[in-house]
């Protein structure tokens, strides 16, 4: 049995005032439940906050983005190991909304995922389609090569110590959530795809994400081959977020 992972990302959202709201809402409930694991991916300017409030709490936490060289002269970028110093366990990589909106190609993805590994860092990388690419028979093309560049450039050894983040892309803030049958598919056929290429990490977390809420996620995490949740806008809201944990973790 693989242990369930929820993980919240929070966007660029927040406010130190928030953040601390949110957190003394959420922290106390979360670390009641037991056999899952939680967490948040906050943006740069709060890792040092979250670290402060969630050290000891049993709660992890970690970036939503990195730059994939160790160090150098590239303006306004973080490295793996800058966020290693801010005790980060997880990075996300590959995030539709990087991929659309700042042309982050596969390739650029892998030697992100690279970096980020190459430091200590877990990271969390994200597949998905369009609904254009889903309409057209592609969803099983489109995560396959997401999910080969990384392989290509890392090994698949390296997916032993990754997680993957299924997130169809017409489901992420859209209200729109695959259905339990939908996901569940999707993840079979990379968790296929993973042990085929190195049977050692055929157990690899393969969260889903889209839309997820307090009223789905208990439907979503009943699936054998989904390992919990990448939770983006209800991650926000404490109620929900410590409902969507809850189901994880029953
Ligand atoms: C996300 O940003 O990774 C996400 C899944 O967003 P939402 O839950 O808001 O759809």
């Amino acid at each position: 049995m693989r242990a369930k992972l929820v993980v919240g990302n929070w966007k660029m959202n927040g406010s130190l005032g928030a953040n601390a709201k949110l957190l003394q809402a959420v922290v106390p409930r979360l670390a009641e439940l037991k056999g899952a694991q939680c967490g948040v991916c906050v943006p740069f300017p709060y890792l040092a906050q979250v670290q402060s409030l969630l050290s000891g709490a049993g709660i992890w936490w970690g970036a939503q983005n990195l730059n994939d060289h160790a160090e150098g002269a590239y303006t306004g970028e973080v490295s793996a190991a800058m966020l290693r110093d801010f005790g980060c366990r997880w990075v996300i990589v590959g995030h539709s909304e990087r991929r659309a909106l700042y042309a982050e190609d596969s390739g650029w993805v892998a030697r992100k995922f690279k970096s980020a590994q190459r430091a200590g860092l877990t990271p969390i990388l994200c597949v998905g389609e369009t609904l254009e690419q889903r309409d057209a028979g592609k969803t099983e093309s489109v995560v396959s090569s997401q999910l080969d560049a990384v392989v290509e450039l890392n090994g698949a050894g390296a997916l032993q110590n990754a997680v993957i983040a299924y997130e169809p892309v017409w489901a992420i803030g859209t209200g729109r959530t695959a259905t339990p049958q939908q996901a569940q598919a999707v993840h079979r056929m990379l968790r296929e795809r993973v042990s085929l290429a190195d049977p050692e990490a055929a157990n690899v977390s393969i969260l889903y994400g889209g839309s997820v809420k307090a009223a789905n996620a208990s439907g979503l995490f009943a699936m054998p081959d989904i390992d919990g949740g990448l939770i983006g806008g209800a991650s926000l809201a404490p109620d929900e977020f410590v409902s969507i944990c809850s189901s994880a973790a029953n």
